[in-house]
Formats: structure tokens, sequence, C-alpha cells
């Protein structure tokens, strides 16, 4: 399990007394509580630590620990798409979000009905969807991917053109290096991720004006442009959340700009106290959504009728198609 230490919250008394009674009603209940990177710092304490979290993950690391879970109840703090792919992986289980509109930009990009039509302009071509898609989208594509293992996913096709959604900048930063390496085309769909494409070249460059000696953390969902600009002069990762965490854990910096979600500054400062993160501070409002109140207002609803509104539904036949390149994903996990 991944602990963040984010000990500012413990010790607030009307904190720890919602930690408290969260942790009587997971017991009570048979809950598990599934906490993103980009979730506000008090959801990502983990149980251990005196929080609620029983997880704290990226959407991969999420995605195996849904697999794996015995609770009979998940509750997932972070946005609705990941809450659905819980429910595919664990279609027995009851899967709940504390608010339904905890969306994601990327995910209302592009419906089932776009990937039907993409299927017929381009017969024939795999299409690889990235995790932020909701579960019609997912159900019409040969395999999922997430920011940690889109590369060798991308890779392992055979055919000379593949089909990416919905993610443009990820898909142009994942294209220019996959065509480098075996002249692989990639046909992108215009969806953007609200957050990082603020990340604009002109504001790389400033920060690293005024902090030279920074390295760069910088996620695959940020414009191409920028990207190679940031690096042209400066070291650092190209990467998944998970890739960033382990690269400022192996680097011998103490300075770094981060180009992701705001929050994983915090989680970042909890897990590498000597070292120091600079951002823009860009926040998510999706994920924003899920508070430490609404998750205890969700837990106190479970067993009653309130709590169909918390609770994640999804057709058998969406399930089932849906799991298909899921699992194909988790192969390469
Ligand atoms: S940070 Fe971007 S990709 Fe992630 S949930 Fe928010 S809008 Fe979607």
């Amino acid at each position: 399990m991944n602990n963040q230490i984010i000990q500012p919250y413990i010790g607030s008394s009307k904190i720890d007394s919602i930690y408290r009674r969260i942790n009587e009603l997971k017991k009570d209940k048979d809950v598990v509580i599934l906490s993103h990177y980009y979730m506000s710092p008090e959801l990502q304490v983990s149980t251990e630590l005196g929080g609620v979290a029983d997880f704290i993950g990226d959407s991969l690391a999420l995605s195996l620990a849904a697999k794996n879970t015995r609770a009979k109840n998940i509750v997932f703090c972070g946005v609705k798409f990941m809450a659905e792919t819980a429910k595919i992986l664990n279609p027995t289980r009851n899967v709940f979000i504390s608010d339904m509109e905890a969306g994601c930009s990327l995910a209302s990009s592009i419906t089932g009905e776009d990937v039907r039509n993409l299927k017929a302009k381009y017969p024939g071509l795999p299409i690889i969807a990235y995790i932020n898609t909701n579960a019609e989208t997912k159900a019409e594509c040969d395999i999922c991917c997430t920011s940690r293992n889109a590369m060798s996913i991308a890779r392992s096709f055979k055919e000379d053109r593949i089909i990416f959604i919905p993610d443009v900048y990820m898909g142009q930063n994942l294209s220019s290096r996959v065509k480098a390496e075996t002249g692989k085309e990639f046909i992108l769909w215009d969806g953007r991720c609200e957050v990082h494409e603020q990340f604009t070249s002109s504001s790389m460059e400033s920060l690293k004006m005024i902090y030279p000696n920074a390295e760069l953390l910088m996620h695959w969902e940020v414009p191409e442009e920028s990207v190679n600009s940031a690096f042209a002069d400066t070291k650092g990762v190209l990467g998944s959340t998970g890739d960033i965490i382990s690269y400022v854990g192996k680097s011998d910096a103490k300075q770094f700009i981060l180009a992701s979600e705001c929050d994983l500054g915090a989680t970042l400062k909890g897990m590498y106290k000597d070292k120091e993160f600079i951002t823009p501070c860009v926040k998510c409002p999706y994920m924003k959504k899920i508070t430490l109140e609404n998750t205890l207002a969700l837990l106190e609803s479970i067993n009653t009728e309130d709590a169909m509104q918390y609770q994640i539904f999804l057709d058998d036949d969406i399930i089932s198609k849906a799991l298909v390149p899921i699992e194909r994903m988790l192969e390469f996990s």
C-alpha cells in the first residue's frame, strides 16, 4: 500500500471526528475506500496514519486495487469513470462515489457512438482507449491504457496505424515517441484535460527562469509543444503520476517544477519532505467535488434507500463488453 503522509490534517478536531465516524462505518458496513492522488489531502491520509483511505494511487494502481478487494462495498474517492472501472471489475460488489457530477473533460469528450463512427471510417484499425473514458466508450474499444502503460501497449500492436482516444495532447506526446521507434502513425481524437492543457510553453518557461536548478515533472496530458520546449534544456520526467512519484525518489535534485494536478504537489511533499515542489496549482474541479463531508454522507447512507443516489449502475451488456479492453490492459501491468 502507498502511504502518503499529509500530517496537517491529523489533530484537527473536526476532521478527526469525521475520520473516526467514517472508520466506524467502514467496519460496520464492510467498506473499502480507494483514493486517487488528485484528491484533496485529507482524503489521502491512509488508515494506518489515522485517516480513512485504504488504498491511495494513480488510475492503474486503483484499478488493480479494485480488482483485488474482497469488501462488499467499494467507495471511490476519484472521478466517475474510475468508479465505473471498479464496477466493471467487480460487478457483484456495490461501488459508490459521493458526487455523480465528478466527471472528467476527457471522458465527456467522446461517446460510444463516436467510437462506432471512427470504426466505420477506419475499418480494421485497433483502438486504444485511455482509461479516462466512460464505460460505454470503453465497451467499443480494443484495449484500454493508463498513462503508466500507454507506451508499451502502443508498441505491442503490429498495425502501422493506431487510433488513440480521447486525449489529443497525450496522443501527440505518445505518437512522436512511438513513431520515432517504430514508424507507427496515430489517429487522434480532439479531447483535452482541462487541467493539464493549462501548462503552456510560456508558463513553463517563466517557471524555469525563476527556478533554474529545478527538474521537470510533466504529465503525458500536458500539450506536446510545452513538453518539447520545456525539456529542450532541462532534465526531468514525462510520464504518469506513478512515474513522477518514482522519479522524484530516484533524483538527487532538491527542487522540481510540477506540471500536473495541484494536489499531487501536496502528495509529493508528504512523501519527500526534504524536496521542494513548485506548481502553478491548477486544481481539477471534478476531483474536488469529492470531499470528506460528502464521503461521510455516502457511508452513512449505505444499506438505506439514500445510497442509490451514490451507487454506480451499469448495464450487464456494457460491463461484459468494457471488461475485455480493461482486462487486456491489466495484462500489461
Ligand atoms: S485532471 Fe483532467 S484528466 Fe484528470 S479527472 Fe480532471 S479533467 Fe479529467
